[in-house]
């Protein structure tokens, strides 16, 4: 088996606001991991006194911890038994009924012997690559399915559009968002390697199209996680430096994750 990592913050004088975990239980049967992208809060206020990355700690934390000791659990379970602990660790200090309490993007997958099963919510993204070679993308494409206008920058049009029927659900502090997650079961048999990577990771693919969804996972496999993250950043100054044709009116730089797993 094999596990690589690597996560880098788009500024690095903020925070990142990623997390990502690999759980490997010690019974060696099994195991899971965690990607989530925490959402930059407005500067109106999210009516939580705590930093994003204080959120998807604890989320993230909890996710790990739940995924591999409860495996009786589904993973939807996991994700709601998961945000009602964070949700409980801050509920007598913060208003977690705030449209832009603290939120993340979901990704979590986890194997045994029989099954790997998966969860996205957001968008963040997961490949899974069978034996033969052929990769399929795992998306929650609901962000992408909301019109552009209702996602304008001001932020009465964005809290009609989060999490809300018709728009689109990132964890929050909720439980009943983990229905709404995509998930799915497939054969271990079918599945030889995963990887999972924030948005500001799948540019790679969807704004810079230095390939499709197999080709990045070739380049994650055979350069590492880091070397992808690290094109991509090539790729932002050089767009930058062109009047940002690719970027448009994103950040330049996004906090990027790439999390690896050869079964
Ligand atoms: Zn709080």
């Amino acid at each position: 088996m094999r596990t690589e990592l690597a996560t880098e913050p788009g500024d690095p004088a903020r925070p990142n606001e990623d997390f990502a975990a690999i759980g490997l239980p010690a019974s060696g049967q099994g195991g899971s991991l965690v990607v989530l992208d925490g959402v930059t809060p407005p500067s109106t206020g999210t009516g939580c006194l705590h930093s994003v990355p204080w959120y998807t700690a604890r989320l993230g934390g909890a996710l790990t911890e739940l995924s591999v000791s409860q495996r009786d659990m589904t993973l939807q379970e996991v994700l709601a038994a998961a945000i009602t602990r964070t949700a409980e660790a801050h509920r007598q200090t913060c208003d977690l009924s705030h449209p832009r309490t603290p939120q993340a993007t979901v990704v979590l997958a986890r194997w045994s012997p029989a099954t790997v099963e998966h969860l996205v919510l957001s968008d963040s993204a997961l490949l899974s690559e069978s034996p033969n070679g052929t990769v399929t993308v795992h998306l929650d494409d609901r962000l992408s399915r909301v019109p552009r206008a209702s996602l304008a920058t001001n932020e009465i049009a964005d809290a009609t559009v989060r999490n809300k029927e018709g728009g689109f659900f990132t964890a929050a502090a909720d439980p009943s968002v983990a229905s709404r997650a995509v998930t799915g079961t497939l054969p271990r048999a079918e599945v030889r390697a995963l990887a999972a990577l924030t948005d500001g990771a799948t540019r790679w693919v969807e704004r810079f199209t230095e390939g499709d969804w197999t080709a990045c996972l070739t380049a994650v496999r055979k350069q590492g996680p880091g070397a992808l993250i690290e094109r991509v950043r090539e790729l932002e100054r050089a767009d930058a430096a062109a009047g940002s044709p690719r970027l448009g009116r994103s950040k330049t730089h996004d906090d990027a994750t790439v999390v690896y797993v050869e079964l």
